[in-house]
């Protein structure tokens, strides 16, 4: 499996604001999983097409355990899934044209 490289998006100060972000990035609010440290919690999110397209693009919170910590948004990778559904829209000979352009 890739090496994941988090990048930083932005920081927040609360979460309306950065889940606004999180749901125009990846099309949906929909956490993999949280989990909770220490120091703070980490709550992941995919794309609403992972499933689908194996659309690898992730973000990831991590809200500091501390007084007036801000929610630090990180994404990793990059959609596929923006090809594949247009693609899937496209007629069959449509797409094998797209397929052979691709590998040109
Ligand atoms: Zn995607």
């Amino acid at each position: 499996m890739r090496k994941k490289e988090w990048s930083l998006v932005a920081t927040f100060e609360e979460s309306a604001s950065m889940l606004e972000v999180v749901r125009e990035k990846t099309g949906t609010v929909r956490q993999k999983r949280t989990v909770e440290t220490k120091t703070g919690v980490s709550v992941y999110y995919l794309c609403k097409h992972a499933r689908k397209f194996s659309c690898p693009y992730q973000m990831h919170h991590f809200k500091p355990e501390v007084a007036g910590g801000r929610f630090e948004l990180y994404e990793d990778g990059t959609h596929c899934c923006d090809t594949a559904e247009y693609k899937s829209g496209l007629t069959r000979k449509q797409r094998e044209a797209a397929d052979l352009a691709m590998k040109m």
